[in-house]
């Protein structure tokens, strides 16, 4: 099978798994495994800011972020398409309390306007905006990237009032890749961002939470308060390590397999609109003979797995165990449908 569903599936290579079973660990709710904590050094370090927290899922960072920097009652800007909103089970509802303004941005984007836009006047009947919430690359815009730039004029939109900005940057590294930029410049402007280390860059399991000391110190008490609180977590985190030491530069190589694959997907009449593709990830519109589920079927067959998202858009993410070899097979499979 050639998976195609989602960069989730990776699984831990021999090296990996390696690294993982020489870990050194510890109990982390001591705060004393040395893995956990190299890793959160190291992620911290990447971005300039001063301190990390691995975590779960990024579900779980990205849900603590939001807990430590609101109040019940509160509201969170954030595009209609974020995962923070519709695909963690009504978490900022369930955990912080708070309601969401979704915005209707462009590709999972939203822009310094339309957050200034959506923030509410200091009255007693509206919900006090608390907090932006950005995702970078966009999972529901098809890996779409944002602009630094325009990162930047949301900051500056969010430091007029007063309201804390967190990135979830379950795939940061495919746009840091993609766009060639600096870590550092994401840890000088926000105030949390939240890392997977089980997409693209394979590790099995977990997330790293990044931020100022103290906002990590109140992090940790949250985590543990969700049940988060893991003890000898350094053999996850061992995993980890080795991903952001040896699967970072290689995004690249998932970026020019995707633009592959959109060559081919384009020259076929059951492709539709597609969404513009920065990065790993393919979201297109199945038209004439088949629908979406039907090409899904139709690629299992040939032993390939893809996404239906909804009853006309199939998704395809390429990834870490999607070799070059796979990419050319499914290219004539594509060719000959
Ligand atoms: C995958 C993902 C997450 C985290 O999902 P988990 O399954 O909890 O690890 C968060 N945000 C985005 C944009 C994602 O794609």
């Amino acid at each position: 099978m050639i998976d195609f569903r989602s960069d989730t599936f990776t699984k831990p290579t021999p090296a990996m798994l390696q690294m993982m079973f020489r870990a050194d660990v510890g109990d982390d709710v001591f705060n004393e495994d040395p893995t956990v904590n190299k890793l959160q050094n190291m992620l911290a370090e990447k971005f300039g800011m001063e301190a990390g927290l691995f975590c779960a899922s990024g579900t779980m960072t990205n849900q603590v972020a939001i807990k430590c920097h609101t109040q019940p009652g509160d509201e969170v800007i954030c595009d209609q398409l974020s995962h923070v909103y519709i695909y963690e089970g009504g978490g900022i509802a369930f955990n912080s309390g708070c309601q969401v303004k979704p915005l209707q941005g462009n590709l999972g984007r939203i822009t310094a306007s339309q957050v200034a836009e959506a923030i509410n006047p200091k009255d007693i009947h509206k919900a006090p905006s608390r907090l932006v919430s950005l995702e970078n690359t966009s999972n529901r815009g098809g890996g779409s990237c944002y602009e630094i730039n325009d990162i930047h004029q949301i900051k500056e939109v969010c430091l007029e009032n007063n309201l804390k900005l967190h990135l979830d940057g379950a795939r940061l590294f495919n746009a840091i890749v993609a766009k060639d930029e600096d870590p550092k410049e994401y840890g000088n402007i926000f105030d949390s961002i939240s890392i997977c280390l089980s997409k693209g860059l394979g590790a099995p399991v977990g997330s790293v939470l990044l931020g100022k000391k103290e906002f990590i110190d109140k992090a940790r008490r949250i985590r543990k308060v969700f049940g988060g609180g893991m003890r000898q977590a350094g053999y996850l985190a061992a995993a980890g390590i080795y991903a952001l030491e040896n699967n970072i530069e290689r995004l690249a190589l998932d970026h020019r397999h995707a633009q592959q694959m959109v060559a081919a997907l384009k020259e076929k009449d059951f492709t539709g609109s597609m969404f513009p593709v920065e990065t790993n990830i393919i979201i297109f519109e199945v038209k004439g003979k088949y629908s979406a589920k039907s090409l899904a079927e139709k690629l299992k067959e040939n032993d390939i797995l893809v996404m239906a998202i909804s009853p006309t858009q199939v998704r395809m993410v390429l990834h870490l165990d999607v070799t070059e070899e796979m990419v050319k097979k499914t290219i004539q499979i594509i060719e000959n449908l």
